[in-house]
């Protein structure tokens, strides 16, 4: 097979890049290794996709109702406020160029998403002296936020919906389900395609752009909120092709994942907007687990927060603690999934207090790209979560992922058809011939490639070993265990992945954002880096 641009991954990256592409007249192929069914959310979709599951919204500045909407302590948000606060969560380690690109960039991509026919919800009154028919934007507010900039969709359902509206917008594409990418194609420093297995066997797709859209690496932890899509597997196929990973420690621990006596598999998250919307974090005593901690209490960045609840649970000899919510008003319709995820674990909000502790949520490492996703690789482009473009620094901004998966999938379409572009009116050919990328894939697997999948038995050692050595706190001494065991395994792309984030993590001796350094003193305020 080839195609121009070959996406791999069909979250909100992958699926805006793919869209994008199609608009500018790209052949594009979208391979995903989720299955696009139709089941009981009534829409198609890739179920793998993290972006199914975003709750809390995405953050934006400068949507054209913002006239009409989007204040904090009555003052205009702006773009710049959003980026200080990013700046400020990021914890100093973030690229300001790219904060400032893809922050700016937002309002355009989702203007761009709305015609596509994504709805988010919408306040319940237009506001006295407003010239529109409709209502503004609905804005919640999310710990680091100084303004309540974040809309949303179904109330805390909004990845759900960003993922319905891509989804339908790209119906028709060349679409390869279940199929799962297992080795990128490199030729003379290019990317020119990738290996593909899917149920009927192992296929070649010669790509003359290769976009990387896999996701998080959640699921090489025990206790994730991230779904089964997010293996962490591009990291290790970038890294084979030559490409650079950096921020691999910086993994995000979400503060509040309802408490579950179970060992292993993904996590109800209970979305910070709870606690914008009033809810509070209590101990077993009901004493307040951030008090004293930072001047925005339970709202402030998810480092901090979580890193108050390990504080806390050491201190008491915990498992959990709680977010008490029972004050708030219209709970289940402003969160609908939240309430049944809790039902179903027969917690009424209304009268119980909701058992949380952190657990692995977001990765704000991954594959270094610029704003426009271009690695270091020629050819190769990565976006979304398993990339890094320097927006979330040492600790991602709360809604600040579906924002970069928009921007960044957006803008690489657009720089590959740039680029083809160029190309052509050159003269040159930009395609890759189909007979290329088979002698190249010929020569790979004569050397061993694709690397081996980890039993079932190995991969529940790395999940305990990441968990226990590179979780909420690190120590060396954890931290070297974990690469003991990494060393004792086949080294698959997840193995590969986690010794990214343990190395990494050993090179920082020192807290900064979200990784929390128990050893020594807490220099994260001191300047360093
Ligand atoms: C519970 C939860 C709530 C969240 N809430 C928010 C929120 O409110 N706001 C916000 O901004 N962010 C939120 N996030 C984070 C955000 O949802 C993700 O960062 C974002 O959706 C990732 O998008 P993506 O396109 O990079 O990857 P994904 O949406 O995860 O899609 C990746 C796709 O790649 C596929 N794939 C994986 N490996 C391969 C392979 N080797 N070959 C082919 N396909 C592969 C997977 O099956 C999957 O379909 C939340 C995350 C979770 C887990």
């Amino acid at each position: 097979m080839t195609c121009d641009l070959l996406v791999i991954g069909g979250g909100v990256a992958g699926l805006s890049a793919a869209r994008r592409g199609l608009e500018l007249g790209l052949d594009v192929l979208l391979v995903d290794s989720g299955e696009w069914r139709t089941g009981a959310r009534r829409h198609l979709r890739f179920s793998d996709a993290a972006t199914n599951l975003a709750q809390g919204g995405l953050a934006v500045v400068g949507l054209s109702d913002d006239s009409t909407g989007s204040y904090a302590n009555g003052a205009p948000d702006s773009v710049a406020a959003h980026v200080a606060d990013t700046l400020d969560a990021g914890a100093g380690h973030c690229d300001e160029v790219a904060v400032e690109r893809i922050v700016a960039g937002g309002a355009e991509a989702t203007e761009w998403l709305i015609g596509l026919g994504a709805r988010f919800d919408r306040a319940d009154t237009a506001p006295s002296g407003s010239v529109s028919e409709l209502p503004p934007y609905s804005r919640t507010k999310e710990g680091g936020h100084s303004a309540r900039r974040i809309i949303h969709a179904g109330g805390d359902a909004t990845g759900a919906e960003i993922q319905r509206a891509l989804e339908v917008s790209v119906t028709g594409i060349r679409l390869l389900q279940n199929g799962r990418a297992r080795q990128l194609l490199v030729d003379s420093g290019r990317a020119i395609g990738a290996v593909i297995d899917d149920p009927r066997g192992r296929g070649i797709v010669a790509a003359s752009a290769t976009l990387l859209a896999t996701g998080g690496v959640g699921q090489i932890y025990q206790a994730t909120t991230a779904p089964s899509g997010a293996r962490g597997e591009a990291i290790g196929l970038a890294l084979d092709a030559g490409a650079r990973v950096k921020d691999m420690e910086f993994i995000q621990f979400h503060p509040t994942v309802l408490f579950t006596r179970r060992e292993t598999g993904r996590r109800q998250l209970v979305s910070e907007a709870v606690r914008g919307e009033g809810a509070k974090l209590v101990d077993s005593r009901g004493a307040s687990v951030t008090a004293g901690m930072d001047p925005r209490g339970d709202l402030a960045p998810r480092d901090i927060v979580s890193r108050a609840i390990a504080a806390r649970l050491r201190e008491l000899g915990e498992d959990f603690v709680f977010l008490d919510a029972r004050h708030l008003q219209g709970f289940p319709a402003r969160f609908p999934t939240i309430t049944a995820g809790l039902a179903a674990a027969a917690i009424d909000p209304a009268q119980d207090l909701i058992p949380v502790t952190p657990a692995v949520h977001y990765t704000c490492g991954g594959i270094e790209v610029t704003p426009e996703g271009r690695t270091c690789v020629d050819g190769l482009y990565a976006a979304g979560e398993c990339s890094a473009t320097g927006l979330h620094g040492a600790n991602r901004l709360a809604s600040n992922s579906l924002l970069e998966g928009l921007v960044v999938g957006k803008a690489a379409a657009e720089n590959i058809a740039a680029r083809q572009r160029d190309a052509r009116s050159r003269g040159d050919s930009w395609a890759v011939s189909a007979v290329r990328a088979e002698a190249v894939a010929s020569h790979a697997l004569e050397e061993g490639l694709p690397r081996p999948d980890l039993t079932a038995e190995q991969l529940d050692r790395l999940r305990r070993a990441m968990q226990r050595g590179a979780g909420v706190t690190r120590t060396e001494k954890g931290l070297r265990e974990a690469l003991d065991i990494i060393d004792s395994l086949p080294q698959s792309v997840q193995v590969m992945a986690a010794r990214a984030i343990v190395e990494a993590a050993l090179r920082r001796p020192y807290t900064l954002g979200c990784h929390t350094w128990l050893d020594a003193v807490d220099i994260e305020s001191s300047g360093r880096d």
